[in-house]
């Protein structure tokens, strides 16, 4: 178990406290900041400029999360790497690194395991085992920027986990990953996806923050929605709606919704109908994605006709609508699955 708390999690702010705090003159702030989240360092001892006394009082209070890379695999036609990290306590989470024309973009996971259940889902299958911390969450970052040797400058929050219901940590890596102390990303480049948790929609838009909210839908109506995801039980569409336009009118960015398309499920002409209806007239944007089989699960990838069917019907509508480039698939870079087989001890880890 870990009993102290994550020394990366700390802001900027927060560790100058504690620099006071250490009767330490205030530039030792930001040299940890840096050693931290510029050299990415995953022991305290490499700090070679910081005062070996100023980092046993730190060792007192916090331990450092670092993520080891365990496994790296790669997709040799698009490139797409994805990334099997043990946490300091054992644990395997997933990070994946795609390459687009203009740079490179990271999903990152929020949670180790996930407790919502979704039906299709790999990451949910042996439920939440504990929250990332945010330092966690950058670590990601950090730890694939340095093994692929590129500077990432677009970051989904899809993973492993909710976000949302993490939803402090998730808060504090945004502001750090945004600061300009840090990877001084812009949050427009940042997109964060949830299965809908209505206050939490809310709170982010008060936040006025200016990055994406995606909100995986599935279905275009509770009764379909609740075979799918339990969440749906809890949380109606109707109050999803509602908070996503409230997000809107705060922030002014385009809500995305998430369509998984599964065959038989939610892909039939009826279906692209009602959807049609429940967002016409909104500004937003849907993400149709083929569904990624997992092997623990039942569902069927709907057929590439079925899919333009699809689409087309909704473009009738003159809904905004994409689907999803597979990227990865040479991988299992579906949510979940690597670290599932790590677990079950089927994946090779002494090879990269
Ligand atoms: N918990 C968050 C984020 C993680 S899942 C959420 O629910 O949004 C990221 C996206 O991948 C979600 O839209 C999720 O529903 C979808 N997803 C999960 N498993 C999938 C699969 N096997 N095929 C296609 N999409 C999947």
């Amino acid at each position: 178990m870990i009993s102290k708390p994550d020394l990366r999690s700390l802001s900027f702010e927060e560790l100058k406290r504690e620099t006071e705090e250490a009767g330490e003159k205030s530039f030792r702030a930001t040299q940890v900041y840096e050693w931290l989240h510029k050299k990415n360092v995953a022991d305290l001892n490499e700090m070679s400029n910081v005062p070996a006394a100023f980092k046993e009082k730190l060792l007192l209070k916090y331990d450092l999360y670092s993520m080891v890379p365990i496994k790296v695999l790669e997709d040799s036609e698009d490139g797409t790497k994805k990334f099997l990290f043990k946490t300091i306590d054992g644990n395997a989470i997933e990070s994946v690194l795609m390459k687009y024309e203009h740079g490179y973009s990271a999903c990152i996971s929020s949670q180790v395991g996930c407790k919502m259940g979704c039906a299709f889902c790999a990451s949910g299958i042996g439920g939440k085992v504990r929250d990332l911390t945010s330092g966690e969450m950058l670590e990601q970052i950090y730890e694939m920027q340095k093994a692929a040797d590129v500077r990432i400058s677009n970051i989904v929050v899809m993973g492993t986990g909710e976000p949302f219901d993490n939803f402090d940590n998730f808060i504090r890596f945004y502001e750090m990953i945004t600061d300009k102390d840090g990877l001084n990303i812009s949050g427009r480049n940042i997109t964060v996806s949830t299965c809908g948790i209505v206050d939490k929609i809310r709170e982010l838009a008060d936040k006025e923050y200016a990055l994406t909210l995606a909100i995986s839908l599935h279905a275009p109506n509770d009764d379909l929605r609740k075979t799918l995801m339990p969440s749906a039980n809890r949380y109606k569409i109707k109050d999803i709606m509602e908070a996503c336009d409230y997000f809107f009118e705060k922030t002014g960015r385009r809500v995305t919704f998430e369509y998984s398309l599964m065959s038989g499920v939610n892909d039939s002409a009826e279906c692209a109908r009602e959807l049609s209806e429940l967002v016409k007239g909104k500004n937003c944007h849907i993400n149709l994605i083929p569904v990624n089989p997992v092997k623990e699960r039942d569902f069927k990838r709907s057929g590439n006709d079925r899919i333009a069917d699809f689409k087309k019907l909704l473009e009738k509508n003159r809904i905004n609508v994409t689907i999803r480039r597979g990227m990865g698939k040479n991988i299992d870079a579906a949510c979940g699955q690597l670290r599932r087989s790590y677990m079950n001890g089927e994946a090779d880890i002494g090879q990269n």
